[in-house]
C-alpha cells in the first residue's frame, strides 16, 4: 500500500510539515525543555493550547483545547506564551530549504508547505530523494528540527500522508494504491471536512471513506448539493487537481481571537478588527494578492458561533476597506445581547494583484489608514514588535460563484465548513493577549 522505494514520475507533490512546530522551536531554543511536557499557550481560563509538544499530547493535550481542560490532564505541563516573531523568523529558514529543492511550493502557514517536485525528479533522482533531502536539510539548517513528508500524486494525498507517520516520518503514497489507503479512513480524513460536516455524513450512515464512496454521488448530492457532493466524490476517490502557481481564489488568510474577557461590540470589537485588517492587508500586499470574498467569524458568551461572508464587487488590499467591510458584518450579526468571547476576520477568494482593478468599494470614505504610506509604517512597526502570525490556508477548490456584486455567499453550513481553509494544527489558532 504505501511503498518505500521506488521512482516514480507520478510522485510530483510533498507536502512538509513541521512537528509540533512552535514546541519543537522552544526546545530548540531552551534544550532544558526537551523530553518534557510542554504547552505553547497562555494558561489562563480562557486560554487555548496552541501547540502540545509530544510529551504533552500523551497526556492527551491537543492543540485548540481549552487551557484549563490542559492544565486538568497534564498539571505537570511546562507553558510558555508563543513568541510569533521567532516562528516566524524559522518558518523563513524552512521555506528556504523547500526552495532549495523546488522553485514552486505553496506555503499553508508558517510550518507547512506544499512542494511541487515534478520538475525536480530527475536533477535529484526521484522523489523519496528529495523527501530524504528535505527532512536533512531541514534538520541542519534549524539547528535540530524535525520534519513529516507525504509525498503523492496529488495534494490532498500528500497532506494526509505526512499525518500519517508523525513525527520525523515520509510516507510515500503508492499510485496504484490510492484507494487501499483511503478506503478505511474515517470521512473526516477528507479534506475539507471538518466536525460538522463529518456529523451530517454519519447521519447517513457514512463513516469511512469507503462507505462513502459505496453510498454513490446521488445520495451525496441530494444531502449536500451538486458542489459539495462532486468535491468529497472526487477526493474519496483520491482525485485533487489542484495546481501549483494557479493564482486563482484558492487560498486565504484571516486572523482570529479569543479574548481573555468577553468584549462588546464597540471600540473593543473595533479595535481588534482594525489590527487584524492591518495585518491581512500587509500580508495581501507583501504577497501579491487582493481579495475579493471577506469572512467574519464571531463566537459568543454561549459559545454559539457565526460566520459571515461578504463579496465585494472588486477585489481590493486594502486595510480600510477590510476593516469597514468587517465592522459591517460585525453590526449585522445578532449577539443575543451577549458578549463576544472569539472574533475572527479573514480574506478568501484571492486575486493576483497584477490585474487592474478599479477603485476599492469605500474610495468615498474618509478613513485614517486608508493612506498606503501610513499603512505601510503600521506594517513596519508590526515588523518591528512581532507581529502575530497569520494563519493562512488553502481552500479545496474555488467559492461557489456569487452573483456579481453579490452580498452574501448564502450557502449551507456544510458548504462553508468544506470550503473553509483548512491550516497546520500549530497555527490553527492563535491566542493573543489583548
Ligand atoms: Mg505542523
Amino acid at each position: 500500500m504505501l511503498h518505500s522505494d521506488r521512482f516514480d514520475p507520478r510522485l510530483k507533490v510533498i507536502h512538509a510539515d513541521m512537528d509540533a512546530f512552535f514546541a519543537a522551536v522552544e526546545v530548540l531554543d531552551d534544550p532544558s525543555l526537551s523530553g518534557k511536557p510542554l504547552v505553547i499557550g497562555h494558561p489562563g481560563p480562557r486560554g487555548v493550547v496552541s501547540t502540545a509538544s509530544y510529551e504533552a499530547r500523551q497526556f492527551g493535550v491537543h492543540s485548540a483545547m481549552p487551557s484549563t481542560e490542559a492544565l486538568r490532564r497534564c498539571p505537570e505541563a511546562i507553558w510558555r506564551s508563543p513568541r510569533g516573531k521567532r516562528y516566524g523568523e524559522v518558518s523563513r529558514i524552512i521555506m528556504e530549504v523547500f526552495r532549495e529543492f523546488t522553485p514552486t511550493i505553496e506555503p499553508l502557514s508558517v510550518d507547512e508547505a506544499f512542494l511541487d517536485i515534478s520538475g525536480s525528479l530527475k536533477l535529484f533522482h526521484g522523489a523519496l530523494a528529495i523527501g530524504e533531502g528535505v527532512r536533512r536539510r531541514v534538520h541542519e539548517a534549524t539547528g535540530g528540527l524535525t520534519v513529516s513528508i507525504g509525498i503523492a500524486p496529488n495534494k490532498f494525498l500528500a497532506k494526509l500522508a505526512s499525518d500519517l507517520d508523525k513525527p520525523d516520518g515520509m510516507t510515500v503514497v503508492d499510485p496504484d494504491g490510492i484507494q487501499e489507503l483511503l478506503d478505511p479512513l474515517p470521512v473526516k480524513k477528507i479534506w475539507g471536512v471538518g466536525p460538522r460536516m463529518t456529523e451530517a455524513l454519519h447521519q447517513i450512515g457514512l463513516k469511512t471513506i469507503q462507505d462513502l464512496r459505496k453510498g454513490g454521488v446521488d445520495l451525496l448530492q441530494r444531502r449536500f448539493g451538486e458542489n459539495s457532493a462532486h468535491r468529497l466524490w472526487n477526493l474519496a476517490h483520491g482525485r485533487d487537481e489542484r495546481g501549483f502557481g494557479d493564482r486563482s481564489p484558492a487560498k486565504s488568510i484571516s486572523t482570529e481571537n479569543t479574548f481573555s474577557k468577553d468584549i462588546s461590540r464597540g471600540p473593543a470589537s473595533d479595535r481588534f478588527l482594525r489590527n487584524s485588517a492591518e495585518e491581512i492587508a500587509e500580508s495581501l500586499r507583501r504577497e501579491g494578492w487582493r481579495t475579493r470574498t471577506l469572512r467574519l467569524k464571531v463566537r459568543i458568551s454561549s459559545f454559539e458561533t457565526f460566520t459571515r461572508s461578504k463579496t465585494l464587487e472588486t477585489p481590493i488590499q486594502d486595510a480600510a476597506t477590510l476593516y469597514q467591510t468587517g465592522r459591517e458584518m460585525l453590526r449585522d450579526v445578532d449577539l443575543k445581547g451577549e458578549g463576544i468571547r472569539l472574533l475572527g476576520l479573514g480574506a478568501a477568494g484571492l486575486v493576483s494583484a497584477d490585474e487592474p482593478v478599479q477603485n476599492s468599494l469605500f474610495s468615498d470614505e474618509s478613513v485614517p489608514i486608508r493612506d498606503e504610506k501610513v499603512t505601510r509604517l503600521i506594517d513596519q512597526a508590526m515588523t518591528e514588535t512581532g507581529s502575530p502570525l497569520l494563519k493562512r490556508g488553502s481552500v479545496v477548490t474555488p467559492p461557489p460563484e456569487t452573483s456579481r456584486g453579490g452580498r452574501r455567499a448564502a450557502t449551507a453550513d456544510e458548504e462553508e465548513e468544506l470550503r473553509r481553509s483548512t491550516s497546520s494544527e500549530d497555527s490553527q489558532r492563535k491566542d493573543r493577549k489583548p
